[in-house]
């Protein structure tokens, strides 16, 4: 059965609330942010909701091994120009990882960094040298570096740069990657040759570092290094190759997470937004594209 659910928010019943929300998309796994993914503000972890949450994710077959956490996108750990903000992302990635562990979470997404003002070398090495710095063995959780659109200074838009990370990364069992279908896009690789992209990146690192799939189509054509998501089928990628993507037998194994946009009441009404994932998911078990599915979705919740 494939492994397919989508971004849900932590909310105040923090893993518990996640798993309410993914179930009622259909999904049988989720990723989530600890907090806000643009700051790095963090409540401390519930142990009771901990609890609750394992509970009903037995109850409904979703693994916990499957679930990701993303850690928020402002930490940049490629520029080391202002010391103490480095340290502090260095420090916040530690907490993160520790916090997972308390969740029993296997695998947290981060987005490498920017080598803003610096070279892409330097960046890289910045990057490493934090990394090993934060798997200093007393965490358990695995950090699966995104892949990037390469917008600005992005690090780890392309296939030599995402392997650099990995293989200078000391700590191996605690290292992967996640692929993002709308980031590949538009840093320049055909996804309608995804069997291809995967060989180019297993020439270099090896494919089991994979740790998870973002599937997302893309409003932008593909190496315009933009990272704008777009909704399934909606986009330049297109349904039918996110359809082959999801369907990779390399990586079946491997959990997929929608993180397209909610939907306004209309196309240009943003007013009331409404989650698109139960049509989105549903959508791609059935391998079968609804021309009509944002206003589907939009009925669906106005129902309510
Ligand atoms: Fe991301
Ligand atoms: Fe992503
Ligand atoms: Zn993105």
């Amino acid at each position: 059965m494939l492994i397919l659910g989508s971004h849900v928010s932590f909310g105040p019943e923090q893993l518990l609330g996640a798993t309410k929300e993914a179930l009622s998309y259909g999904a049988n796994t989720f990723m989530f942010y600890t907090g806000a993914p643009t700051n790095t503000i963090r409540k401390d972890i519930n142990n009771v909701y901990i609890e609750e949450a394992m509970s009903l994710m037995k109850d409904n077959d979703i693994l916990i091994e499957n679930v990701v956490c993303h850690a928020p996108y402002i930490v940049n750990l490629a520029n080391k120009s202002d010391l103490s903000k480095y340290d502090f992302s260095i420090n916040f990635i530690k907490k993160e990882l520790q916090r997972c562990d308390a969740m029993q979470i296997k695998q947290m997404v981060l987005h490498p960094g920017s080598a803003v003002g610096i070279s892409k070398e330097e960046g890289l090495h910045n990057i490493v040298e934090a990394l090993n710095c934060i798997l200093d063995g007393t965490t358990k959780c695995r950090i699966l570096l995104e892949t990037m659109a390469g917008k600005g200074s992005e690090c780890g838009a392309t296939i030599e740069e995402i392997a650099f990370l990995v293989n200078h990364t000391i700590r191996k069992e605690q290292i992967g990657i996640c692929l993002d279908t709308c980031h590949l896009h538009d840093a320049g690789y055909d996804m309608s040759h995804f069997d291809a992209y995967l060989d180019a990146l297993g020439n270099l690192v090896d494919l089991s570092y994979i740790g998870c799939i973002h599937i997302n189509d893309s409003k932008n054509e593909k190496a315009s290094h933009k990272d704008r998501h777009a909704n399934i089928g909606k986009g330049h990628i297109g349904f039918s190759n996110l359809i082959t993507i999801l369907n990779n037998d390399k990586l079946a194994s491997v959990p997929k997470i929608l993180e397209t946009p909610y939907i306004g009441d209309t196309d240009e009404a943003k007013e009331r937004i409404y989650p698109p994932y139960k049509y989105e998911i549903e959508m791609l078990r059935n391998k079968e594209y609804d021309e009509d599915c944002f206003q589907k979705i939009r009925d669906s919740y106005k129902k309510v």
